[in-house]
């Protein structure tokens, strides 16, 4: 039994399409020294335009920072040169989500655990088809990942994706672990090895900040201006993750402050907490979402 209709996955591959188009210009668009927020701005700016929407922030996280991390109002921060930069981006559409990742290194030391990302990804792709186990995957990226000289984040997984959901459930480790259940056809994943250097520990751990939210409760709420941005997020991004940046306008700047606060401390909404790699090393990305075939995936990214 396929789990989606064939109306759902052609806006899924239209999802993958224009999250891959985006990924392809954002590859040539990053450079040392330019804003972090550009990146950002920029990524779901071509997601908007293409038609799409953005299924979360646009993550740029640098070296030792994993995940997480999106520009937050007013970002000064830039792109420190001989870094290793992760640009993670995803689309939806009608809630559809793709999710992709690449990295852009630029500092030689790392190009070859840049590309161990890459080819582990490739490695794990060949790998999926119907009623193969997460840990024969996750085993495969370890494998592929340490031959090469490098380390997996054990602690981060892949993830199977569906409608308004971006984690929704089912997890694909990057190391070999036991896991239950199987990949079936007709599901849908997105696969992402992270890659450190041998010497690293290999894990990430939760750093204090948080640049990414998302809707817990619609709650009644102490302020009229907390109830408006509430509303405002449920209705735009129901209980996808969101920017602080994407709630600029919905009240008066001297307003927003005291709101967004009033939310957070009564739990409307959660942060996410930027993950870095426990010892401080660097760290590479790659990701791409699949569908899982009889024999076989299709690469909707
Ligand atoms: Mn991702
Ligand atoms: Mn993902």
């Amino acid at each position: 039994m396929p789990l989606y209709d064939q109306e759902a996955l052609e806006k899924f591959r239209l999802s993958g399409k224009i999250l891959r188009e985006t990924r392809e210009e954002m590859r040539g668009y990053v450079h040392e020294n330019m804003p972090i927020i550009e990146i950002c701005e920029k990524t779901e700016g071509l997601i908007r335009q293409k038609g799409g929407k953005p299924a979360f922030p646009c993550n740029v996280s640098i070296n030792e920072v994993t995940a997480h991390y999106t520009s937050p109002p007013g970002d000064t921060s830039t792109i420190p040169p001989n870094s290793v930069v992760k640009v993670d981006l995803g689309v939806h559409v009608d809630g559809y989500v793709t999710d992709t990742a690449f990295t852009a290194c630029f500092n030689p030391e790392y190009a070859s655990m840049t590309e161990t990302a890459q080819i582990a990804l490739k490695a794990a792709i060949d790998t999926v088809t119907d009623g193969v186990s997460p840990s024969k995957i996750g085993g495969v990226i370890e494998t592929t990942i340490k031959n090469r000289g490098f380390k997996p984040i054990s602690n981060l997984c892949g993830h199977s994706v569906g409608r308004y959901l971006i984690h929704a459930g089912a997890s694909i480790p990057n190391v070999h672990q036991v896991t239950f259940g199987k990949l079936r056809a007709g599901e849908i994943y997105a696969i992402e090895p992270f890659v450190t250097v041998r010497e690293a520990y290999g894990a990430v751990d939760d750093a204090p900040q948080k640049t990414i939210f998302r809707l817990v409760k619609t709650k009644s709420t102490k302020s009229p201006q907390a109830k408006q941005l509430l509303k405002y997020i449920e209705d735009n991004f129901r209980t996808l993750p969101f920017a602080e940046r994407w709630l600029q306008g919905v009240l008066p700047k001297e307003q927003h402050y005291d709101a967004f606060k009033e939310l957070i401390t009564t739990k409307a909404i959660m942060g996410y907490s930027v993950f870095v790699e426990i010892t401080k090393k660097p760290v590479a990305q790659a990701e791409h979402t699949v569908l899982i075939k009889e024999k076989g995936c299709e690469v909707l990214t």
